[in-house]
């Protein structure tokens, strides 16, 4: 099991390359693959985030890319800094309907708004500090995936990030059962890779890429770099 881990890992980096996940709006590299948004994308650096309002912003992200895609969240991010509220004192001092109405493309407006202002009250009790996961899992609007997402790409926490995509691939890989839930899925990845960071924020990445790219709902098997390790049953 290990070893089929750590070589659909292999796979994808040398397929896809480093991701350069996750975005940040004072990056300046673009996405190596070129889908979705190309701004903010900082391949092969795994240095950020270089401060509390890179960390933020990448909680923020984080609740706004719930139900929606990056590009979306990108321009919901880009409304809130014009308003110089990528901070949680800001976001806790902005009235409510002006951050709906910023965060209006990102979707579920409504919802994520409040969301935003549960957790910039939280981040401003944490005073700096890292959050535990069940702390986070205690929020109103922070699931499983959310808070691995803060703990992995916000704080470099080894907590690794389960997405429909990772239940996908591992399924049809043979890696995992098509009921397996969250934690076990998670399990698979703690169990069988070092608990790096590194390779946790890549892993993550490259799995969203290669869903995206070959192994989407009718999958490109012919062509995917997975084929040879794979239990699907391709046509
Ligand atoms: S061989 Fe097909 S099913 Fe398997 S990972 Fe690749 S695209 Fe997905």
């Amino acid at each position: 099991m290990k070893n089929r881990i750590l070589q659909t890992y292999k796979n994808l980096y040398a397929e896809y390359s480093p991701q350069g996940w996750w975005p940040l709006l004072s990056c300046k590299g673009v996405n190596p693959t070129k889908t979705g948004s190309i701004n903010g994308y900082h391949p092969n650096n795994y240095s950020y985030p270089h401060n509390d309002d890179e960390r933020l912003e990448i909680c923020i992200g984080a609740i706004l890319t719930q139900n929606t895609s990056w590009p979306n969240v990108e321009k919901a991010l880009l409304n809130l800094q014009k308003l110089k509220a990528i901070n949680q004192k800001k976001i806790l001092k902005l009235k409510i309907e002006k951050l709906k109405e910023a965060i209006r493309p990102a979707g579920y407006f409504n919802q994520k708004a409040k969301k935003l202002k549960i957790f910039a009250e939280f981040y401003n009790e944490l005073k700096g500090r890292t959050p535990l996961r069940d702390e986070l899992l205690t929020i109103w609007g922070v699931g499983p995936e959310t808070a691995d997402s803060i703990l992995l790409y916000a704080y470099n926490e080894p907590f690794f990030v389960i997405d429909a995509y990772t239940k996908r691939i591992f399924t049809r890989l043979g890696l995992t059962g098509i009921n397996s839930s969250y934690a076990e899925l998670q399990n698979l990845f703690h169990k069988n890779l070092k608990r790096d960071t590194k390779i946790f924020n890549e892993y993550h990445a490259l799995i969203v890429e290669h869903a995206k790219n070959k192994c989407q709902n009718k999958p490109f098997c012919k062509s995917c770099c997975l084929k040879k390790i794979c239990a699907f049953d391709c046509v």
